[in-house]
């Protein structure tokens, strides 16, 4: 049996599970932990069963809760290595700073390395979720400075520039506790790579990623297969290419983003330069775009088409709706190409093959 939850879908996050035979991956994690955990339950998915997590992205709304996440259920990160790159960097941003104030930030970080305890408590781990959830919000400020002075846990740190780091668990390594959040915000427990065009395998599940065009490092959609079901899943694109056309081919579910209506976006409260942004070549897909998609770049197959990342500024389930239907007639026989939209603030029922 092979399941799809849509979890979240829009510019306050993302994430999906993917489950068949053993094996669960989570698609992004752009939720806190705790609200994952949640909707995952909410669901019918044991958040304890994931087995993995793969990233499309490193913009916030794929990412939020990912450290979390993943250091609670001590699962790997599947990411390309310029996504695992910018996301360390977005949360070890760098700012110049003068000799005397280094000076003062050594001294500040000798007396609290005197001050701290030699590890933490296990009444204190066992809070960790909520402890780090806490601490994730204000990252990026209170890691500002971390990369420029040197680190006193820095041993334990996967290198990205000694290439692909194999699977360890932080059972591997008894007696060694990992890193606190605020010690080292980029720690993960494990860090896997894998590049555009080249398929890999999670358990029971394949994944082809694939190039989108899109403002981040390394940006993918992907097909997973399993048992013989194809879904594709393509959000966060500026335009639909030929090769994107090419992957989203005989597939059973489509999971396409349908981000905004033109003349909402045109008349809408956002900046000049933002909605110049979203309605580039690396921004995202109109209803109009995901619409002439539909109707000529697409073979018709799946038995599910999902809209997914909905403005909720910029656009209209209603609107989103129509346009994808108008392009679907004539194509859609009785069962196929089941029209659904993804919601910002609650789970899609699960859809099982
Ligand atoms: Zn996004
Ligand atoms: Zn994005």
């Amino acid at each position: 049996m092979v399941r799809f939850t849509v979890l979240a879908s829009g510019s306050k996050g993302n994430s999906t599970v993917i489950s068949a035979g053993r094996t669960r991956i989570l698609v992004d994690a752009g939720l806190s932990c705790r609200e994952l955990f949640r909707r995952m339950r909410l669901a019918g998915e044991d958040p304890a069963t994931l087995d993995a997590i793969v990233i499309t992205h490193e913009h916030q709304d794929h990412i939020n809760g990912l450290a979390v996440t993943a250091r609670k259920l001590g699962i790997p990160v599947y990411f390309t290595e310029a996504t695992h790159r910018a996301w360390m960097r977005w949360l070890t941003p760098r700012r110049q700073m003068s000799y005397a104030q280094w000076l003062e930030l050594c001294r500040k970080q000798a007396a609290e390395r005197q001050a701290e305890p030699e590890a933490a408590t296990p009444a204190a781990e066992a809070a960790e979720c909520d402890l780090e959830e806490s601490e994730t919000e204000s990252q990026p400020e209170a890691a500002a400075v971390q990369d420029s002075v040197p680190d006193p846990a820095g041993d334990s740190v996967p290198d990205p520039a000694l290439g692909p780091v194999s699977a360890r668990e932080p059972a591997d390594l008894p007696g060694i506790a990992p890193p606190t959040l605020k010690e080292d915000p980029t720690w993960l427990p494990a860090v896997e790579y894998f590049e555009a065009g080249r398929p890999f395998t999670i358990g029971d599940v394949s994944v082809s990623p694939f190039t989108i065009p899109h403002d981040a490092a390394d940006p993918v959609g992907f097909v997973f297969t399993a048992e013989g079901v194809r879904l594709g899943f393509a959000t966060d694109l500026g335009y639909v290419t030929p090769n994107v056309k090419q992957q989203l081919r005989s597939l059973d579910l489509l999971l396409l983003e349908s981000n905004h209506d033109l003349e909402m976006l045109r008349d809408g409260p956002y900046p000049w330069s933002v909605k110049q942004r979203v309605l580039s070549r690396v921004g995202h897909l109109s209803n109009d775009a995901t619409s002439d998609f539909l109707s000529t770049g697409y073979d018709g197959q799946a038995a599910y088409v999902i809209l997914a990342h909905l403005s909720e500024n910029n656009n209209l389930p209603e609107l989103a709706r129509v346009a994808a239907e108008r392009a679907l007639v004539g194509r859609a026989s009785l069962l196929a190409n089941r029209l659904l939209l993804a919601e910002q603030h609650q789970p899609l029922e699960p859809i099982i093959f």
